[in-house]
């Protein structure tokens, strides 16, 4: 600790950030970052004794919660063994975290290709179905977010890809299913997913199915707004895929690891993608890791061709042993069934009697840990609360109903119009109750804020 002992005080930590540090998404003078000084469980505090209830679990991936003892101590003990050793080395820990995300992952998705993140893990999928298919375009849902490099932020389909347009050729987007504001003009479930899956396969046909490579899609849309994928439409994708000769990618890099309640969002469904993209839950974040798991006829291009890419931190030792500790953990202690019952028995029932009585919200959404509330200025004409991107001015409802938050002691998660809620998988139903009760006072500010 002797490091910081000139950082005891919020001021010159925040000094220094404001010096030196260059956030990301951020105008670098216009943001004021709370100054943190601890974190543990379900809460995280500042330097003035305030303890906030993480219903963002930082960026959606502490499913463990803050400083869990085993995870903790499987860091230090590994950083006592073995803090690193290069990528082409058979070790323990790297061979013992890939076998337990790949006994976990779908079917024969039995390789573990391991990244620093989530972004690129969805670099390296498009690479690798590039590569397998000989064909060079991939489609992305508008309605999605992969990540911020180039070719991530470029499939990535939400307003954040309009500072970095066209980095990568070859990506067409396409509209998923969502129902409450049906680019089909459908009505039901059935309707919606029945309309969408020939708008994809129409997509593919114009676009030459030659020229498709992969499809891309976050099984659970996060970012987006926890888009939850009516029945049918994944299995619809598969065929679509398996008709075209085209690689199919599920992007569960926020959803992996008990988010929605299963160990994998793709496990509601039961369908099997070629292509699995991972990084937050599997170790909870405490070290940076992503990766893609492949199937066996992927993985087979590869047997005898080397694969064209890696990184220098690929499998890094510290960040697998924190995801050897996460995963037997959330298996030993029944993390990913609590995050069902959270969702199935707390979390919805809570989330919907809030909506009832709040008319500035709009439609409840999700599963497991995973929720989110689409705010409305007219429940009669779905109008957002704020305008698609809205920004400074046009977004203060939402920042309002953020503060109102926060001087209650919860820590919100938005975006656009809506209100994610993704506490920790292991959140406590006392923290639940409590949760709940700060977003009914803050739900008033936003029904102020109507038209
Ligand atoms: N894919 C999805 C579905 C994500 O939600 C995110 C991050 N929120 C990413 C990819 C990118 O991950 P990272 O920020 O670790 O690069």
């Amino acid at each position: 600790m002797d490091n910081y002992a000139h950082f005891m005080n919020k001021d010159a930590v925040k000094d220094a950030d404001r010096a030196h540090v260059f956030h990301s998404w951020s105008a670098q003078e216009l943001i004021d970052p709370l100054a943190v000084a601890g974190a543990e469980g379900s809460y995280f505090w500042d330097y003035d004794g305030n303890r906030f209830l993480d219903f963002s679990s930082a960026l959606v991936y502490t499913n463990i919660g803050y400083q869990h003892p085993k995870v903790v101590a499987a860091i230090q003990e590994q950083a006592a063994r073995m803090c690193t050793v290069a990528p082409g080395f058979a070790v323990d820990v790297r061979s013992e975290a890939a076998r337990l995300i790949a006994e976990r992952t779908p079917s024969d998705l039995d390789k573990v290709f391991f990244t620093n993140g989530g972004a690129e893990a969805v670099e390296n999928a498009v690479r690798m179905a590039r590569l397998h298919t000989g064909r060079p375009k991939v489609l992305a849902a508008y309605r999605s977010y992969h990540g911020a490099t180039a070719t991530a932020i470029n499939l990535t389909g939400d307003a954040r890809r309009f500072g970095n347009d066209s980095a990568t050729a070859g990506v067409v987007h396409f509209w998923g299913p969502f129902l409450y504001r049906s680019p089909f003009h459908a009505t039901t479930e059935a309707e919606e997913c029945e309309r969408a899956l020939r708008h994809l396969e129409d997509t593919v046909v114009f676009e030459g199915p030659q020229s498709v490579a992969a499809i891309v899609l976050e099984t659970v849309g996060g970012a987006p707004g926890v888009l939850v994928p009516p029945a049918g439409y994944l299995a619809g994708v598969r065929e679509i895929c398996d008709r075209h000769g085209i690689v199919f990618v599920l992007d569960e890099v926020m959803v992996g690891f008990g988010r929605t309640g299963r160990w994998f969002a793709a496990d509601h469904w039961e369908v099997t993608p070629d292509l699995l993209t991972f990084a937050k839950g599997v170790n909870s974040g405490y070290v940076p890791l992503g990766g893609v798991a492949i199937s066996g006829a992927i993985a087979e291009t590869f047997a005898r061709r080397p694969y064209p890419g890696g990184l220098t931190y690929s499998g890094h030792p510290l960040a697998c042993a924190a995801a050897v500790a996460t995963i037997t953990t959330m298996a030993e202690e029944g993390i990913v069934e609590q995050s069902a019952r959270t969702g199935a028995e707390l979390l919805g029932p809570g989330l919907r009697a809030l909506a009832a009585r709040h008319p500035s919200v709009g439609e409840v959404r999700g599963l497991g840990t995973f929720w989110a509330l689409e705010l409305v200025r007219d429940p009669g004409t779905r109008e957002p609360l704020v305008p698609y991107a809205a920004a400074g001015a046009a977004n203060a409802p939402m920042a309002a109903f953020a503060d109102a938050c926060k001087k209650g002691g919860l820590w919100p998660l938005t975006a656009g119009n809506r209100i994610h809620i993704a506490p920790p998988c292991t959140i406590a139903p006392e923290d639940v109750a409590r949760g709940l009760e700060i977003l009914d006072g803050a739900l008033s500010v936003a029904d102020a804020h109507m038209a």
